[in-house]
């Protein structure tokens, strides 16, 4: 079943007279349980296209469409709304607030996409291997621990979609490896998951493929 569906996403960025193409006529397709990289070298476009499909920039041509409802040109609270209910979202960093717990940032982003199930959160977090460490503060995990608890945060409302931009940049190959079971454990779960990356290990555990090159699609 598609998720997630675009026509042809364009995006342009301009500095004085330069003008960056970071997208030109991407379209992608994101099915249920399905396990998709989107691998490409620095500059290729990957974050843009990740931050497009999330909603969280707007394309400037093109549109993205989240089990069938239409998310871009539509005003932000519908865009928010589509986004708390399908979507989770694992950036490179800065994805839990330093001031709470991981249990604490589990359960706010439970509280904002309304699906709070307070008595879920220690089941998700040890299914990630976070057993014993819901209440420290993210200053106090280890780059692997502070990935896996974003993923917690990212999974908190059961999402269908999962955008994760490089969550394996900043960790150790063995911690990379635990990152990327978990990953495909949520796919077999149903859910459909996409990951940008560079990373040679993780477009091989994927089910498919996307190459990006200068902002377009070259290969899938
Ligand atoms: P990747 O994530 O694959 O490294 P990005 O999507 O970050 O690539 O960037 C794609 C291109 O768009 C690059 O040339 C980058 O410099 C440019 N770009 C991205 N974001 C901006 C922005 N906010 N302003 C200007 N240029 C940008
Ligand atoms: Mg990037």
């Amino acid at each position: 079943m598609t998720v997630l569906e675009t026509t042809e996403l364009y995006r342009f960025f301009h500095s004085g007279d330069d003008e960056v193409v970071a997208l030109r006529g991407v379209t992608v397709r994101l099915n249920a349980g399905e396990f998709t990289a989107l691998r490409g070298p620095s500059g290729s476009g990957k974050s843009t296209l990740l931050a497009c499909l999330s909603g969280i920039d707007e394309p400037d041509g093109g549109t993205v469409s989240i089990l069938g409802e239409r998310m871009t040109r539509r005003p932000e609270p519908d865009r928010a709304r589509l986004r708390a209910r399908h979507l989770g979202m694992l950036m490179q960093s800065g994805n839990l607030f330093e001031h709470l717990t991981v249990w604490a940032n589990v359960r706010l982003q439970m509280q904002i996409s309304g699906t709070d199930r307070p008595g879920e959160i220690d089941g998700l977090l040890d299914v990630l291997g976070l057993d014993g460490l819901a209440n420290m503060l993210p200053a106090h995990l280890s780059g692997g621990e502070a990935a896996r608890a974003g993923l917690a945060v990212a999974l908190a409302a059961k999402p269908s979609i999962l955008l994760c931009d490089e969550p394996t940049a900043e960790v150790d190959a063995a911690t990379e490896q635990h990152v990327i079971d978990y990953l495909s454990k949520i796919c077999r779960g149903g859910t459909a998951v996409l990951v940008g990356t560079h990373s040679g290990a993780l477009a091989a555990r994927a089910d498919r493929v996307i190459d990006i090159r200068d902002g377009g699609v070259v290969h899938e």
